[in-house]
């Protein structure tokens, strides 16, 4: 599939709009502007790639809508460079707006299917730098912390213990939490026992699953 004059015209024009309704940092729109969305969906659906809505990405999985992409990715509030870990790589479409963003990108997958589809898909599109495991994300990925941020794209039940040793001290875990619906909550680790908690909205996630799915 092409990323023709139309499917950049709805981009554009999708940031646009997301501008208008919060005061993203720069670098997270522009990295957005630079993902073609309409590659990591179903070819059936690439019409609708570029309205801010939740889509099918199959295994009873769903990408992101665009507005919780682009939040999640302000809250990491990260540099050029830093190490982040993503629990969740679904279609590997957030995992690519990471790498856009310059950072070192660590992301687990716990359906095979799904972590096979991110890896063709990011492939395809030259994203090399990105490094996908196929795993429990609630274990984190201990060998390679710390992590100056860790992003969860499923809504955790409550946050994981493992993945808050795996973060950096001065680091920050963005993770949604909570049942049915979730509160988007910041952890900043301080010090070494020392973490600040704030909150940033409601949102409605996939859930949070243990164990992994080969199928
Ligand atoms: N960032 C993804 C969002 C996919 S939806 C994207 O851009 O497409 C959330 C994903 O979290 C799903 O693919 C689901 O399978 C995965 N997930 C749920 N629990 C998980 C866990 N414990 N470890 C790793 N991934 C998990």
């Amino acid at each position: 599939m092409l990323d023709t004059l139309q499917h950049k015209g709805r981009r554009k024009k999708l940031l646009e709009n997301l501008s208008k309704r919060y005061d993203f940092d720069g670098n997270v729109l522009e990295a957005m502007g630079k993902v073609p969305r309409h590659m990591f969906i179903e070819p059936g659906l690439d019409h609708l790639a570029y309205l801010d809505k939740p889509l099918p990405i199959g295994a009873r999985q769903t990408i992101s809508q665009p507005y919780t992409v682009a939040i999640q990715s302000h809250l990491l509030n990260l540099s050029r460079f830093d190490k982040v870990l993503e629990i969740g790589t679904g279609c590997g479409y957030q995992t690519a707006v990471l790498a856009e963003m310059g950072l070192r990108v660590y992301s687990i997958e716990r359906q095979r299917s799904l972590f096979l589809l991110a890896q063709k898909n990011l492939e395809s599109l030259g994203y090399t730098s990105p490094l996908l495991f196929f795993g429990d994300g609630f274990a984190g990925l201990p060998k390679f912390a710390p992590f100056k941020g860790i992003l969860l794209t499923c809504g955790a039940p409550d946050v994981p213990s493992a993945l808050l040793k795996q973060l950096a001290i001065g680091g920050r875990m963005v993770i949604p939490v909570g049942d049915g619906v979730q509160r988007m909550l910041v952890i900043e680790r301080l010090g070494e026992e020392d973490f600040k908690t704030t909150e940033h909205g409601e949102f409605k996630f996939v859930p949070m699953l243990t164990g992994v799915e080969n199928k």
